[in-house]
């Protein structure tokens, strides 16, 4: 017994410790597996640790209260990209508030990938191939709050096992149902009042996030437009009959969104025809790049030396990272512009990256910049503030863009960018208000 307990177990078994998990000698690694105990208090912090060096991240829990989101990373960088969770939010663990619809509300907001299965009761986190945490503990403020138990292992068998548990067994049954803004809006009112659910005693352990809570996109339900629609038409009236003032033959706003929409095109396709034959990318190709990033932006030239000196093998893996890594694309793009990332693209600000990502999928990604943020500021409310992290901002403009696409009947956000952009900078928009003031 003694044998086995020395070859599981760190010699100090001590919660949260520090441990290597291999070792190398004459160029062969060999893996031991450890494991190690977690309560209430260390948990919470293994957690964050686990996630920060994984890119998958597979998490069934049962039950997930108001603050759920806190058991992650709060820098969004910091979060595996590919993040799938499975809860019980079922009517009836809502309606008895063992689930709170506003915390599975905010774990959309760190991934799309979230799904409900009555029933579940299990409470696991497996982190890449690696490591796994399982335990007693659910995703809420009051069970830190209880006396927990909880097993970290990097027996990669083990982890393996829970891997093929989670993929085949959990994620794919029939009853598992996806969850989207719909769903939680449905679950909202069948949550039981705030005075049913029992208050929590004098905290023992912190959930540590200080700034603001993850969101999911925005859908159509949660905006409303801030003009009227008098306001509207008059804008895409003039939008037509206009002279942009980009231009000087005295063509329309209308028409330059016209141009605009195919000069992305062109760039959208060269852009592609780039990326193809990334495997024989030399400096000169990598200049090119920065160019269809950067086309607008005489500024970020400067940058333009550090961006190529980092050779085409780097860019060429960071940018596969990017527009074809798994999982979230708002979070991969956090990555390529988090400082101290592996995947950091030196010198490709957030405005080159957001053009790249557009001309890579014109229909999922919008272009936006201070103009069309002006724009859309001036046009839609969003029935909470727009974000101030990068990646959470670019997804909530993105969907607002989108609605202003369909509002307007411009249908395509290269069309629409312009649109904004004339509003951003005054092409139209001034002498309405003159005739319709607020
Ligand atoms: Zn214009």
């Amino acid at each position: 017994m003694k044998i086995l307990l020395d070859e599981c177990l760190p010699r100090r078994l001590k919660p949260e410790s520090v441990y290597s998990t291999s070792f190398s000698r004459k160029g062969i690694t060999v893996a031991i597996p450890r494991t190690a105990y977690h309560t209430e208090q260390t948990l919470i912090k293994a957690i964050p640790r686990l996630a920060k060096s994984a890119s998958a991240c597979r998490v069934a829990v049962a039950y997930c209260g108001r603050e759920a989101y806190k058991f992650f990373p709060e820098t969004p960088a910091e979060r595996p990209e590919d993040l799938r969770i499975i809860v019980d939010a079922s009517d009836r663990t809502v309606r008895l508030g063992l689930t709170n619809p506003a915390g599975v509300k905010h774990l959309l907001g760190l991934t799309a990938q979230v799904k409900t299965l009555a029933d579940l009761h299990a409470k696991v986190f497996i982190f890449d191939q690696r490591a796994a945490l399982v335990g007693s503990t659910n995703m809420s403020a009051a069970s830190i709050n209880q006396y927990q138990m909880g097993l970290e292992t990097w027996d990669s068998k083990v982890v393996r096992q829970l891997l093929a548990w989670f993929d085949n067994e959990l994620w794919k049954k029939k009853q598992a149902e996806p969850v989207n803004s719909e769903t939680v809006r449905r679950l909202m009112r069948l949550s039981p009042p705030r005075d049913f659910v029992p208050t929590i005693p004098k905290a023992k352990a912190k959930l540590p996030w200080k700034g603001e809570a993850p969101q999911p996109a925005p859908v159509a339900s949660d905006f409303t437009i801030a003009v009227t629609k008098l306001e509207l038409n008059q804008l895409l009236a003039d939008f037509k009959t206009n002279e942009c003032r980009y231009r000087k033959d005295g063509k329309s706003c209308s028409e330059t969104a016209r141009e605009t929409e195919e000069r992305y095109g062109r760039l959208g396709r060269h852009f592609h025809s780039l990326w193809r034959r990334r495997a024989s990318w030399r400096k000169k190709d990598l200049e090119q790049l920065f160019e269809i990033a950067y086309i607008n932006g005489r500024a970020a030239q400067i940058r333009k030396p550090q961006f190529v000196r980092q050779g085409p093998r780097k860019v060429a893996r960071s940018l596969g990272f990017l527009l074809e890594g798994p999982g979230d694309p708002y979070i991969r793009f956090e990555k390529v512009l988090a400082k101290g990332s592996s995947y950091k693209l030196s010198g490709m600000g957030k405005v080159g990256i957001i053009c790249l990502m557009h001309l890579w999928k014109p229909k999922e990604f919008a272009l936006v910049d201070e103009p069309v943020d002006n724009a859309l500021k001036a046009l839609v409310n969003f029935g909470r503030t727009i974000s101030l992290l990068e990646g959470q901002g670019f997804k909530d403009r993105t969907a607002a863009v989108s609605q202003i696409a369909k509002l307007t009947g411009l249908k395509t956000f290269g069309r629409v960018d312009h649109f904004l952009d004339a509003i951003g900078k005054g092409h139209i928009g001034p002498r309405l208000r003159r005739t319709h003031p607020r």
